[in-house]
């Protein structure tokens, strides 16, 4: 079982099911379970339980089978949570995020940006040159704007980020 008290984990978890969830991912029995036996015994908001395992089921942190009673056609679902996948989760999630700094690091060297002195928005050189460096939102003048800084912050992280898939 994972330890839903590692600080990386729980986040990702509580961005995912809310800490809501994760209270009720908690108060789970270990191994197969019906939900309404589940709400039943802990006490839970059936809708709750249920929000809570098809969110974790679409990312594959949990699965059912469904059993359908032949007298009455109701659908059982037995379920099964894998937090064991939280992990494997974590690296798809840290390697898309990585990506996305790449990409936006990219973005930044290939353009050039501009900004009012009221900071309405940043315009790409592109955007600027069509109203003639005037910002559309409040009429005042475009500059220029540095943005080495920033590179620089994007490539530590992805320096950082890459040494720790490295490692
Ligand atoms: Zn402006």
């Amino acid at each position: 079982m994972i330890n839903t008290s590692d600080p990386i984990v729980n986040l990702y978890l509580v961005r995912l099911i809310g800490a809501d969830g994760v209270n009720i991912i908690k108060k789970m029995p270990p191994g197969e379970i019906v939900d309404e036996v589940v709400a039943a015994e802990v006490g839970i908001d059936i809708n709750g339980i249920r929000r809570t395992l098809f969110k974790l089921y679409e990312n594959r942190l949990a699965s059912y089978r469904r059993e359908r009673n032949p007298e009455t056609g109701w659908l059982t679902y037995h379920w099964t949570i894998h937090l064991d996948n939280v992990e494997n989760r974590l690296d798809i999630e840290f390697e898309k995020l990585l990506g996305n700094i790449k990409e936006r690091l990219t973005f930044e060297s290939d353009n050039t940006f501009y900004v009012c002195n009221n900071n309405c928005a940043r315009f790409i050189f592109e955007t600027a040159s069509e109203t003639d460096f005037i910002c559309p939102v409040c009429g005042e003048e475009l500059f220029h704007q540095d943005n080495e800084k920033l590179m620089r912050r994007l490539s530590g992280r992805i320096s950082e980020m890459d040494s720790v898939l490295r490692s």
